[in-house]
Formats: C-alpha cells, structure tokens, sequence
C-alpha cells in the first residue's frame, strides 16, 4: 500500500457554536493588562460562556460584574485543567496573556496548555493585538467548523514507516 506523504491533513471537524466558551488566563505581571481589555470588550464578552483560572477569572468576574466559571490557580492545577477541558471539546477559544519577562513555577504547565491548544487547533491569542483581532473576528458570534488535524494518522505512519 503506498504510503499517504501528508498524514497529518484533518479527518473530522468539531463544531464551535455562536456562544463561545472562552477560557481567559493571565500570569501576574499580565493580569492588569488581559482585565483593561476585557473591560473595554465587555459588551462582546458577556454574550459569551466566560471561563478562567483562579485568580484571573475572579478578577475578571468582580471587574466585568459578569460570570466566570473558574478552574484551580494555575500554579496549582488550574493550566492543566484548561488544557483538559480543550482536550475533551468543552472550551472554544483561549487568551493566555503569559509573562514573557518572568519563569514561572509551573512552566511547564503552560508549555502543555500552549500545545494542547495547537493540537486541537482552538483560537489562541497571548498578546492584547491577537486578542483585538480575535474578538473582533465575523467568525467570533457564528457557528464555525474547526479543522482537527489526524495526529492518530500521523503517529500510525511514523510507527509504521520503515
Ligand atoms: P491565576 O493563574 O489566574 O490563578 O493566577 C494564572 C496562571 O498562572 O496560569
């Protein structure tokens, strides 16, 4: 059988619907910065699920006067519940303003949530301008077909190639 040259081209699609379910995660030098721009978008942000990691969504939530389902502190648990919850289909989009300036204690943490959200090609914007141009998106308040990549087909034909 000849072997497929592009294994990792999308067999399925998930579907986001019009209401997003948007994650929003901000490190402490950064935390100022992701709250001005959910203020200034709250009017958008409102007709859509908000969720957020412990401190960050409570922030947001007592800011905004708005609901934020929050996860764990991210230092302990609350990135790597994220990154399940994307895992398993229940969030649309992530803003992730993460600190470029300082290490964090779980660095690796972050590492895991920034790939899990390539693997399942959600939305993701880590800077203020990306997250401008997101939420500004047409796509932001329609229903959207997101392309999943066939990384199990991928993982197969390495395994299998000689
Ligand atoms: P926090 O977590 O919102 O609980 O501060 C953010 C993070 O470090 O991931």
């Amino acid at each position: 059988m000849e072997k497929n040259p592009h294994p990792s081209i999308a067999s399925s699609t998930s579907e986001m619907t019009s209401k997003k379910r948007i994650a929003l995660v901000a490190h402490d030098y950064r935390k100022r910065d992701l709250i001005d721009w959910a203020e200034y978008n709250k009017d958008i942000l409102k007709e859509h699920q908000l969720f957020g990691t412990g401190t960050t969504g409570g922030l947001i939530a007592d800011k905004l006067g708005i609901p934020v389902q929050r996860f764990m502190s991210g230092p302990l648990g609350g990135d790597q519940q994220i990154g399940a919850a994307i895992a398993e289909g229940k969030l649309d989009i992530l803003i992730f303003f993460w600190d470029p300036l300082q290490a964090q204690p779980h660095d690796v943490d972050v590492k895991a949530l920034l790939r899990i959200a390539i693997v399942y090609n959600i939305p993701l914007a880590c800077n203020r301008a990306s997250a401008d141009f997101l939420i500004s998106s047409e796509l932001l308040d329609k229903s959207y077909e997101r392309y999943l990549v066939d990384y199990g087909a991928r993982l197969k034909h390495l395994s299998t190639e000689e």
